[in-house]
């Protein structure tokens, strides 16, 4: 199969659209092993800030070779929203777990392998979508997809960003354990940095009007919505003095 054409693009995009609906139930019930719900029984571990580079490096690369391949990749939307993508996966694959105060910690090699492969088909579906099979002319700058979700988008990033730098400030370095955060989004809710990266992935689906943004963002909320709760509910069961008030994933809601 021709790894450039229409049909391997929308073949893609559906497979996504089908692992989010199997890995949202088997998610309610089996914690991704990594982090605090890492338990024994995974197979070999590997250190967790290795395990963060190879999971998503893919994504940012696969994307660049998909887009630099496609006939739209010099011009301005599709570059925008390259940068956008590639703004996003330079902090995650690099800038966030070189950061990370979890030097002691490991996480279950198996999430490599299946991170790695979603990233590598996910990042890949998503440059073709922008520099292969979209088309943007110069009215899509006043287009309300294009407003409300590039700002959906810089809106959810900055609550992503802020959330993870409030956990991060939450250990001295060296330190291991957990504390219960405050301010920001974490006066609302136990998973802020969810919150705003699930925002940001349907920004970014709505500014490029494409099926596979769409198809990246229904996975992060599948993926990230179910460990929400675990952390919800881990967050109560460790902390007495866990505030009452705050709920899951969405401000008021859940
Ligand atoms: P967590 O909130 O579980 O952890 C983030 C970091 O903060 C980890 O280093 C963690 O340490 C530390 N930490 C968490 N809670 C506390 C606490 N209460 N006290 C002290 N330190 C704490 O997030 P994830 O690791 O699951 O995800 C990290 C980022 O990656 C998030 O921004 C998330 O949105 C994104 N992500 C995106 C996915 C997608 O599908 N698009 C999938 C998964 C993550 P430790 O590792 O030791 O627990």
């Amino acid at each position: 199969m021709n790894l450039f054409s229409y049909e391997f693009y929308s073949a893609t995009t559906r497979a996504v659209v089908w692992v989010a609906a199997i890995v949202f139930p088997v998610l309610l019930f089996i914690n991704a092993p990594y982090g605090r719900h890492l338990k024994g029984g995974w197979g070999p571990e590997i250190p967790a800030k290795l395990c963060w580079i190879l999971m998503e490096l893919p994504a940012p690369i696969c994307f660049a070779v998909a887009y630099f391949t496609g006939p739209n990749a010099w011009q301005p939307f599709p570059l925008f929203f390259f940068l956008l993508f590639q703004a996003h996966y330079v902090n995650r694959s690099i800038i966030f777990p070189l950061l990370a105060r979890n030097s002691q910690k490991r996480s279950a090699a198996v999430m490599v392998l299946l991170a790695f492969s979603f990233n590598t088909v996910n990042g890949f579906m998503c440059g073709l979508a922008v520099s292969h099979f979209g088309s943007y002319g110069p009215e899509w700058l006043w287009d309300p997809r294009f407003l409300c979700g590039t700002l959906l988008f810089f809106v959810g990033a900055a609550i992503n960003l802020h959330s993870d730098s409030v956990l991060r400030k939450l250990r001295r370095p060296g330190e291991s354990g957990y504390r219960i955060p405050h301010g920001g989004f974490y006066r609302w809710i136990s998973s802020p940095n969810y919150f705003g990266e699930i925002l940001e992935w349907f920004g970014w689906a709505i500014a490029t009007w494409s099926t596979a943004g769409l198809a990246f963002a229904i996975f992060t909320m599948a993926n990230l919505a179910p460990r929400a709760r675990s952390n919800h509910f881990w967050y109560r069961e460790t902390f007495e003095d866990y505030p009452e008030q705050r709920r899951v994933l969405i401000p008021g809601l859940y």
